[in-house]
């Protein structure tokens, strides 16, 4: 099992070297994407992933640092799958907490070539708190936080969530975009292996040490979705960082791969 990190920055300007959130793990030959930022297909097909091994696409909330690359994404698994044949048949399931930014993708998507037309299915799917999805061992979890609301919509929704994946014995937690601890507290006990943190909303000094002296500190605490107070202060934040949690933390960077 792999983590692959395609895009770790969050929706501040551009930065060099660094794209829109997005990362995949990979189990038993299948890959599971977590958030579709800028260029995310284009990443994992250059780093030597198959995107016809793509079996679920999980959307932590619909702004554009996390979604702007979607579009891309299945237009390059229909583009692959139009050259081998290798998808054909097959189904790609997206979890998406407001399923009307995906079906206005497809509607894009729709008035590019040919109808958008493919023999393969997707299947969006709207996230609620609860189980996700089951499959060959590999289970995600989602929890609502206060990223986008405090309260939910009248009608009862929540528009972001963070996650909660368990495959192969190990337990890791994608925080999504988060107000802080309080969110994902109930998604860190038991004591889960890896969690992976937002730093655009974020001091990462500050929240390694209120992680560290709570009783739910993760095993490793990696941090993503970086925004400019991480990236312009880079050796004192890793430096800061590592006086707390020594070689149990980690800055991720564009195209880091790490074994599970
Ligand atoms: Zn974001």
């Amino acid at each position: 099992m792999r983590l692959i990190i395609l895009g770790s920055c969050s929706g501040t300007q551009p930065f060099p070297g660094r794209h829109h959130t997005s990362f995949i793990i990979e189990h038993r030959g299948k890959l599971y994407w977590f958030d579709a930022g800028e260029t995310c297909s284009y990443t994992a097909h250059c780093m030597g992933l198959d995107l016809l091994k793509s079996s679920k696409i999980v959307i932590s909330h619909t702004h554009m640092d996390h979604i702007g690359g979607l579009g891309n994404l299945l237009w390059t698994v229909r583009k692959l799958n139009g050259i081998s044949g290798d998808f054909s048949g097959k189904r790609l399931d997206i979890y998406i907490p407001q399923v009307e930014s995906y079906e206005a993708i497809i509607k894009m998507l729709q008035s590019t070539q040919g109808n958008f037309s493919a023999d393969f299915e997707l299947e969006a799917h709207e996230i609620k708190n609860g189980l996700l999805f089951e499959e060959d061992s590999f289970k995600v979890t989602a929890l609502h936080n206060r990223h986008i609301q405090n309260e939910p919509s009248p009608e009862g929704k929540w528009f972001s969530f963070g996650f909660l994946i368990e495959a192969q014995g190990k337990r890791i937690v994608y925080s999504g975009d988060t107000k802080g601890l309080e969110d994902f507290m109930p998604l860190l006990s038991p004591k889960v292996d890896i969690l992976l943190m937002e730093s655009g909303h974020h001091h990462p000094v500050d929240f390694a040490k209120e992680l560290k002296e709570s009783p739910l500190a993760p095993e490793k605490l990696f941090f993503i979705h970086h925004g400019r107070r991480i990236l312009d202060d880079y050796d004192n934040m890793l430096s800061g960082l590592q006086d707390l949690w020594g070689d149990r933390v980690r800055i991720l960077d564009d195209k880091d791969i790490i074994d599970l």
